[in-house]
């Protein structure tokens, strides 16, 4: 008897069975079925193409890993037919139970980036399997079907990128930095933490379009952003261009001498780019001004505070010749006293 006939009921003809192993076989999606003991029943042609296992190497044992893993570790069918479903979630990176119906309500659908070893290709795969059961309730067998999804994924995660990225500097852009800083806000509140915020603006820039035309000027902003990307250190620190060629930095937990460090860290860093500025009335190069503030954020502040705070300081460093770091708390505008006592 075949590991195939052994979960079919005897009462099926033969050719109906031979039947029903062509049709699987055939099948465009990549199918494989194993039994209550792991063992692999059937392999279909789309799971050896997909896979690069073939089904000789593979039925009558419990050798599916080799078509996913380096070392023998349970496949999402093996973890349906063991019984052990609550370590799908630790196992994958993305997971759904598709309880939805009756029907399907005791399958899964898991999607994992894989690095495939008889393929030597990393794809997005895409696993459903289900278990079968007889007419008593018990047990016979769980298929699993793959899809390969890496064109799909990649095409999701660059219309992420490009959701939330500026286009010409590829740094965040001010939809990504506002749902960025009610994000930070949110969770400043619940941890009682220091958020900073900078607010950078180029100097004189108009009359750098006006020199160096405007492609000129768009290259001058992508090396600002590049050399602001640069000088913040730790991962949550976020920089976004905020709109023409104003940039924010948010520096979660971070106070206020950490803010002005980075601050001033940023202001260098452009500077140091040397990129010649003809019509800077103060430095023959390009500069940057930069607005800095910070809050012990409160249940009661809002979000908006902190970016008036950081504007208001940024005006400041303007009106005082540009080229500098102005703290929001050193600033003597009243807007920006009130956002710092925020
Ligand atoms: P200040 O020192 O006070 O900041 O003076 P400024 O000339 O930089 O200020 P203003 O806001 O008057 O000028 C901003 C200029 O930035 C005007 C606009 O044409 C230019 N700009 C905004 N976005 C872009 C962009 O994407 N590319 C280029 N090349 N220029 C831009
Ligand atoms: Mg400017
Ligand atoms: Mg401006």
């Amino acid at each position: 008897m075949s590991a195939l006939e052994s979960i079919i009921p005897q009462n099926q003809g033969d050719s109906r069975l031979s039947y029903a192993v062509r049709l699987m076989e055939q099948l465009v999606v990549a199918t494989f079925v194993v039994d209550a003991d792991c063992r692999v029943v059937i392999w279909n042609r789309a799971c050896e193409r997909l896979t690069g296992l073939l089904a000789s190497e593979v039925i009558g044992t419990r050798d599916q890993w080799r078509a996913f893993y380096t070392a023998p570790r349970p496949c999402l069918a093996d973890l349906i037919a063991l019984g052990r479903t609550e370590e799908i979630t630790a196992n994958y990176e993305e997971y759904d139970r598709s309880g939805r119906d009756a029907v399907f309500s005791d399958s899964y659908r898991v999607r994992s980036w894989i690095d495939m070893p008889r393929l030597d290709a990393h794809i997005y795969l895409t696993a459903d399997a289900g278990p079968i059961y007889d007419e008593s309730g018990k047990l016979v067998a769980v298929v699993e079907t793959l899809r390969d999804m890496t064109v799909q994924k990649e095409a999701l995660e660059e219309l992420e990128r490009l959701a939330t990225h500026d286009g010409l500097t590829s740094v965040a852009n001010r939809r990504c930095f506002d749902q960025t800083l009610n994000t930070e806000w949110r969770r400043a509140t619940r941890e009682s933490r220091t958020l900073s915020l900078l607010m950078i603006d180029v100097d004189f820039f108009k009359s750098y379009n006006d020199t160096y035309g405007h492609q000129g000027g768009d290259e001058c902003l992508r090396q600002v952003a590049a050399a602001m990307s640069g000088v913040v250190m730790r991962s949550s620190d976020a920089v976004a261009r905020y709109g023409g060629e104003e940039f924010a930095i948010l520096l979660p937990t971070t106070d206020p001498e950490g803010a002005c460090l980075v601050a001033e860290r940023v202001r260098t860093a452009v500077a140091s780019l040397q990129l010649p500025h003809s019509g800077a009335t103060i430095a023959g190069h390009v500069t940057v001004s930069v607005g800095v503030a910070s809050v012990a954020v409160t249940t009661q502040g809002v979000a908006a505070q902190l970016v008036s705070a950081a504007d208001a300081a940024l005006y400041h460093a303007k009106e005082t010749g540009r080229n500098r770091v102005v703290m929001a708390g050193d600033a003597t505008g009243p807007a920006a006293t009130d956002a710092q006592a925020a």
